[in-house]
């Protein structure tokens, strides 16, 4: 992307997402973002980091930055920084962002810059966000004011984050699963006397009733359609 369209990039993300309360028509309540068991689902081990990245990461203006490779000057030292930063900046209040930079032995945009891009691993948008708004999620202003109800946007940089995206939606097969497995849990501790068979059969009940579906997708099931289908198909050649 040449500097020019990158601007006009910026330019544009600007006018469509926000996070400040000066654009959210009274709703910036809706727009908080408060951690739940859900922020730390499909994390493995017990690094505890919300998967929504909230808080999210000051940035005086709206900038697009691609990953640091490792093999670049100084990487272990600005992902040792950045990794210090997050989690100083989910415990700490920062005024502004320059009290963020001198707290943070921050030196410079430059500097800070750098820092972020040894955090990412994918081109990333850090959208114009004051230490105060870290806990906002971003939002359209006018979706926001016309719906009234929390909104999720984000600007995609790359077309396998877009297809990601669309094709997690289309899917969504964990939907219910972590209902889903905190019943299992509840059930295997309040019946520690159900064989197998029981257990099973109560969480089939649970699950049915943990899932929501539109009605077009439950005649799809009722039917027993395919959900996906794939124009590759993998045959085994038995060889011995
Ligand atoms: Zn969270």
């Amino acid at each position: 992307m040449s500097l020019v369209q990158s601007l006009q990039v910026i330019e544009l993300i600007d006018r469509v997402i926000s996070v400040s309360a000066n654009y959210a028509s009274g709703h910036i309540n809706l727009q908080k973002h408060h951690h739940t068991f859900t922020c730390y689902k499909n994390i493995i081990g017990n690094r505890k980091e919300c998967r929504f990245e909230a808080p999210f990461l000051p940035s005086r203006s709206t900038i697009i930055l691609s990953p640091m490779q490792k093999e670049e000057d100084g990487f272990s030292g600005y992902f040792k920084h950045y990794k210090n930063i997050k989690s100083n900046i989910e415990n700490t209040d920062y005024p502004d962002i320059d009290t963020f930079y001198f707290q943070n032995n921050v030196i410079s945009d430059d500097h800070y810059h750098h820092i972020l891009r040894a955090g990412i691993k994918r081109p990333r948008v850090f959208l114009r966000h004051q230490p105060s708004e870290k806990w906002h999620n971003p939002f359209n202003p006018i979706i926001l004011n016309i719906m009234k109800s929390n909104m999720d946007i984000q600007f995609i940089t790359d077309i396998y984050s877009c297809a990601n995206y669309v094709s997690e939606y289309v899917n969504k097969s964990n939907r219910g699963i972590s209902n889903l497995q905190r019943e299992i849990i509840k059930t295997i501790d309040e019946h520690p006397e159900f064989d197998i068979v029981e257990i099973t059969r109560n969480l089939g009940i649970k699950m049915l009733n943990s899932v929501e579906m539109p009605s077009q997708e439950a005649a799809w099931y009722l039917l027993r359609a395919p959900m996906s289908k794939s124009s590759a198909v993998i045959v085994t050649i038995p060889t011995v």
